[in-house]
């Protein structure tokens, strides 16, 4: 059957933003910034109690300045407002529902209009069109699909796009295996967990020859470039670092491009801000701190400077694709990931690096923290590509490079690859069993 010419075009209308004129966009974009914080006022129970207690005139918000005086937005409060008291659209304009997930305590619900849900679909799309994906292309979506999880959002992108959804959902690896070979999968889209897990996997059973996939989409946890190679050394791909969080719509609000600088994010739909998470001031740009975001457009529910706890900063250098949309770095950590050990503060991500500059070791690791007669004692273990010969003196190496980049003493275990245990969805690497010796 021939194909329509305006249906081949369809992939040429996502917004790539490269028309745009920059000083009208900022303008319009204040504009939107200053209308959504009076939709909010006016419209969400929720907002209009916090910011008439805050003695906050919504009318006197104009400037990306003007918004600094607006409190925060936790997701403590968020969850205080269960089930639907940030609503602000009107009932008959909500066409779902999700749920951010909490270990505690109740979760919050997220509505969404049917703009909403289009305007996550087109971000999603201008996602995977600045990895390279195209309508030709066969996108196998592991992430899971109901109330708490995102398949539906990227199957939505994926659609907008053009492009062939194959809408596993998460799990079943043989399924998946069958999918991938059977389909000629090129896009594979989930955790970088079940990516590596689905890499070895292949690897293993010796059928990487039948594996057709040129791109990885990756998100939902953070990875390190050690992960990051191994899963693209396996599979011969290139991968990308998809970024998102269900309160702000969910993944795709952000996404690194083919020269791996930072992730673009999506500025006519989102105003970033960076702030020192103790102070709660504003850091100047290129200084890491919290990320807070701001929705310029969400009409579901819309979000004023909700504190995203991810911890990144602003990349003020232009990128070398020509994007006219702003970057922030890759997540270093999140605020919650914390660890106190002998009275330091430590983010995995820290001991992450020192893997990564510690040669013959691999991307998996494991840290175990206990506590003996008051004292923290912490021991990682990690795989390495090499042979057991040199694990002992690799494990002295890495306890020596902890002690001098992060100030803490460490056992370090050397291991075999496939030694740790893989994950499905995200990879828990941090025990921390002090609480329960306590
Ligand atoms: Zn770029």
């Amino acid at each position: 059957m021939a194909v329509n010419q305006a249906e081949l075009s369809r992939e040429n209308l996502i917004f790539t933003g490269s028309e745009r004129e920059e000083k009208q966009f900022q303008r319009e974009r204040a504009e939107k910034m200053s209308r959504v914080v009076k939709y909010a006022a006016k419209n969400s129970p929720f907002y209009r109690r916090k910011l008439t207690e805050a003695g906050i005139d919504p009318a006197g918000i104009k400037t990306f300045e003007d918004l600094q005086s607006l409190p925060f937005t936790t997701k403590e409060e968020l969850r205080l407002a269960y089930p639907l008291q940030a609503q602000a659209a009107p009932d008959d304009e909500v066409v779902r529902v999700h749920s951010s997930s909490g270990t505690t305590g109740k979760p919050v619900i997220i509505p969404y209009t049917q703009y909403d849900v289009d305007t996550w679909a087109e971000m999603m799309a201008r996602c995977l069109k600045m990895t390279g994906v195209n309508r030709l292309d066969r996108v196998q979506v592991t992430p899971g699909y109901g109330l708490w999880t995102a398949g539906i959002g990227f199957q939505a992108g994926v659609e907008r796009l053009g492009a062939m959804t194959i809408p596993t959902g998460p799990g079943n690896t043989e399924k998946q295996l069958e999918m991938m070979s059977d389909l000629g999968t090129t896009v594979l889209i989930g955790t970088s967990s079940y990516g590596l897990l689905l890499a070895e996997e292949c690897s293993k059973r010796g059928v990487l020859d039948r594996i057709r996939l040129r791109i990885g989409i990756f998100g939902s946890e953070r990875w390190g470039e050690r992960m990051r190679a191994r899963i693209e050394e396996i599979f011969a791909i290139d991968t990308f670092d998809i970024y998102g969080l269900t309160e702000i719509y969910g993944p795709g609000i952000a996404i690194d491009c083919p020269y791996h600088h930072g992730l673009h994010y999506w500025d006519d739909h989102l105003f970033f801000e960076v702030i020192d998470p103790v102070t709660g001031k504003v850091v100047p740009d290129g200084v890491q701190g919290e990320l807070v975001v701001t929705t310029l457009t969400k009409q579901g529910m819309p979000l004023l400077r909700y504190r995203t706890r991810d911890l990144t900063r602003i990349i003020t250098e232009p990128c070398p694709c020509g994007s006219p949309y702003p970057q922030i770095d890759r997540i270093f950590a999140r605020t919650d990931d914390m660890i106190k050990i002998h009275g330091v503060n430590i983010y995995p991500g820290q001991l992450e690096h020192v893997l990564q500059i510690t040669s013959g070791l691999s991307s998996e690791y494991e840290i175990t923290i206990t506590r003996k007669e008051g004292r923290d004692s912490l021991i990682i273990k990690v795989e390495s590509t090499e042979g057991p010969e040199v694990w002992e003196h690799l494990g002295t190496s890495l306890a020596r490079n902890i002690k001098t980049k992060i100030g803490i003493s460490a056992q370090c275990i050397v291991t075999e690859i496939g030694a740790l245990r893989r994950s499905e969805k995200k990879t828990k690497r941090v025990y921390d069993l002090r609480k329960s010796e306590l």
